[in-house]
């Protein structure tokens, strides 16, 4: 008797016209997911259905499933031939996999979607609890409130799923079907956070990371490539962009008030990444920021750096979290402990004592009178590369 891998998805149902895109894109995710893995991934009336893959994998296939966004729940089921018989026998080995001696309170639920099986469902329900009664005494019928719920699911296609128990999935929408965002990705803890909650709304992820070789380390760039190929576990592939930022910051340096130094640095990145994703085709900038965490995140200096940024929006997921919250994040989806490494980032160069707090445009534009923001933009831009990260590299 083979198990199999039952998956529901959730808000894709609101979706109207477009549903068959959305329906699709999860389908192609999922399988995507679990490349490298024997098995066959199908659609079943309105669900998904992973089969035909060795027994042993049952719990790394249910790990992957869980973290593909759009999927709201799924269950591991016993697939069998609909015959009253055959289904008896998976219904009690499903009892025998959940019973510890303990008492349980159960009930069974029976949905006959071929209408060609003999029995109706309320009364096969009922069938199949006095099979369950009669062979286990310590379990107890509760239609109200049962700890235990066994489901048979009588499809179309002279195939019965018999279940227990529904396991949460991650939810969010398919990843693509929110178009293409730009994550600015830094060493830090917050990027990584903001790009997976991008991803989970469906936004298929790109990033571009700022470097100041040799004032940065090559240490520093590798963290970030591990940074996005965790990423690519919710994401799928990553195409990462990296710019170097050496010269742009050696011309502020010299050039700028230092109290400007990070408020002018963010400005470029902003005009950088419009231009990427102009090129790109990417119809977002992502960041990690978070209201008033540092000086560059207060309201202020929030609307200098938008200021900049013409034709998308700056989508800003981490607005409203806290740092708890973010590192709690984090740590769920494996970022954190690459995070914390102590490398340096590119802002942490040439760092001003006390950078301004509330900056206004007026004055950030006066102080990029003094360098020559267009080239700098162009050089930076001219000498971008780019790999593209995928999990199994
Ligand atoms: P993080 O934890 O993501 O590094 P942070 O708290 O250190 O964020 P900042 O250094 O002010 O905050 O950066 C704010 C955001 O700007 C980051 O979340 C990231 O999106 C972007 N950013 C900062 N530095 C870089 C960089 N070197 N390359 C690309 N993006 C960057
Ligand atoms: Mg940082």
């Amino acid at each position: 008797m083979k198990k199999v891998v039952i998956l529901r998805y959730g808000e894709i149902h609101l979706k109207g016209k477009n549903r068959g895109t959305f329906e699709n894109m999860l389908l192609q995710n999922l399988r995507h997911a679990l490349e490298g893995i024997e098995c066959k991934v199908s659609r079943i009336a309105g669900r998904y259905l992973v089969s035909e893959f060795e027994q042993e994998h049952i719990k790394k296939i249910t790990d992957i499933c869980k973290n593909v966004f759009g999927f709201v729940s799924l269950s591991v089921a016993y697939e069998v031939e609909s015959d009253k018989e055959v289904i008896e026998n998976a219904v009690l080995k499903q009892i025998a996999d959940i019973d510890d001696g303990k008492e349980k309170a159960f009930k069974v639920l029976t949905k006959r979607a071929d209408k060609n099986f003999p029995v109706r469902s309320d009364i096969f329900s009922a069938d199949m609890g006095g099979v369950i009664l009669e062979k286990y005494p310590n379990f107890k019928v509760d239609v109200k409130n049962p700890e235990i719920e066994i489901r048979i699911d009588i499809r179309e296609s002279g195939k019965t799923y018999i279940s227990s128990s529904v396991i949460q999935c991650v939810g969010g929408m398919p990843v693509g079907s929110a178009g293409k965002g730009l994550l600015m990705l830094s060493g830090g803890i917050d990027s990584p956070v903001a790009g997976y909650m991008m991803a989970k709304r469906g936004m298929k992820i790109s990033a571009v990371h700022f470097h100041s070789y040799p004032y940065t380390s090559e240490l520093a760039k590798e963290k970030v490539v591990s940074l996005a190929r965790i990423l690519t576990k919710y994401n799928g592939p990553i195409k990462l962009h990296l710019v170097s930022f050496t010269k742009i910051q050696e011309e502020i340096h010299k050039n700028c008030d230092d109290a400007y130094m990070i408020n002018i640095i963010r400005r470029i990145m902003m005009r950088v990444c419009e231009r990427l994703c102009e090129s790109e085709g990417y119809k977002a900038i992502l960041t990690g920021e978070s209201l008033g965490q540092v000086a560059s995140q207060t309201v202020e200096s929030i609307t200098t750096t938008n200021n900049v940024v013409k034709n998308i929006p700056v989508l800003r997921p981490l607005v409203a979290f806290d740092k708890t919250e973010i590192i709690k994040i984090s740590k769920e989806i494996g970022a954190f402990e690459t995070s914390i490494l102590p490398y340096e980032d590119c802002c942490t160069v040439f760092l001003p004592d006390s950078p301004i707090i509330k900056p206004t445009i007026k004055q950030s534009e006066k102080q990029e009178k003094y360098i020559d923001v267009e080239g700098l933009v162009n050089e930076a831009i001219a000498g971008a590369e780019y790999v593209i990260i995928s999990h199994r590299s």
